[in-house]
């Protein structure tokens, strides 16, 4: 049987750096079924996936949701994704089917996919009457970098990210990521550590591959054998709520005039749910059913 993906967060040198990593090959392999992705767009849904299962799991309450946009100009176009407190995600993009050749290191080419000439934006709804909305310009669009300068100028936080995703044609080999942070009373010292042991370390999906649990993964980026564990039971998975309910709602949006054209002209309406592919069919009747029920 497949293991499980997970997060799990821990506390390193006394606290003074905390750290969450994800392990989310399964997820990342879900979405390339549903998506139908390449190799080069698995590994740029991935990777965003990954950074919103992370911020998801910070989250407080049920309700809470994050949702990162981002749209850098390039072949895939614009890639929305969404993640609630419990790491449950989905996410698409405009053109899942780019397939781009390996860069100039010999890896997939996510900054040339994603584009650098745009914004990420983050939006975190946590209840409030307006959601946090967060923006920051592309780096590299290569997304760890990306998001490293997100943290730094949006939420002033010194943060290391590493994402990665492993994957060929026949699929996704092994995914994941990390986050770490830097308390204010973290030491030059350990920040020189820290720097040395992220180098030694090699990529996330490489230690992911060679089937070093998140807990030895953390001892080796951090270099500290003692750390604390927090959490160690969060489960990220791919998830799409969407109903019949929920479009609904969107018809009933679009108002009754331009349901009435829309109805004149065919005997149904079709919607598909762009994170699962889910089709929605709504027919003549019940369109009129529900235009009874709207004021004019
Ligand atoms: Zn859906």
């Amino acid at each position: 049987m497949k293991e499980n993906d997970k997060i799990i967060k821990v506390l390193a040198y006394d606290g003074k750096v905390s750290i969450i990593c994800a392990k989310t090959t399964n997820l990342v392999e879900e979405a390339r079924k549903i998506h139908d992705l390449t190799p080069t767009t698995t590994a740029v849904l991935g990777r965003v996936l990954t950074m919103a299962s992370i911020m998801g799991s910070e989250l407080k309450n049920k309700e809470d949701n994050i949702t990162i946009q981002i749209d850098g100009k390039g072949p895939v176009g614009k890639i929305v994704v969404v993640s609630n407190n419990n790491a449950k995600v989905k996410g698409y993009m405009q053109n899942p089917l780019v397939e781009l050749p390996l860069n100039n290191l010999g890896k997939i080419d996510v900054g040339g996919a994603v584009g650098r000439n745009g914004y990420i934006n983050i939006i975190k709804d946590i209840g409030l009457k307006d959601p946090y909305i967060g923006i920051t310009p592309i780096v590299s669009g290569e997304i760890a970098e990306d998001f490293t300068k997100y943290f730094a100028d949006s939420e002033q936080k010194p943060t290391a990210i590493a994402l990665g995703v492993l994957v060929n044609k026949d699929g996704t080999k092994s995914s994941g990521g990390y986050r770490l942070n830097l308390m204010p009373d973290a030491t030059e010292d350990i920040i020189t550590k820290l720097e040395e042991n992220i180098n030694k370390a090699g990529s996330i999906s490489s230690m992911l591959s060679e089937n070093l649990s998140l807990e030895d993964i953390a001892k080796k980026v951090t270099g500290d054998n003692n750390l604390v564990i927090v959490e160690n039971n969060i489960e990220p998975q791919y998830e799409c709520d969407c109903s019949k309910e929920k479009f609904e709602k969107g018809l009933i949006s679009l108002g009754k005039r331009e349901l009435e054209n829309i109805i004149k002209e065919d005997d149904k309406i079709e919607t598909v749910c762009q994170f699962c592919n889910k089709k929605y069919v709504f027919n003549k009747k019940y369109i009129e059913e529900l235009l009874k029920e709207m004021r004019d």
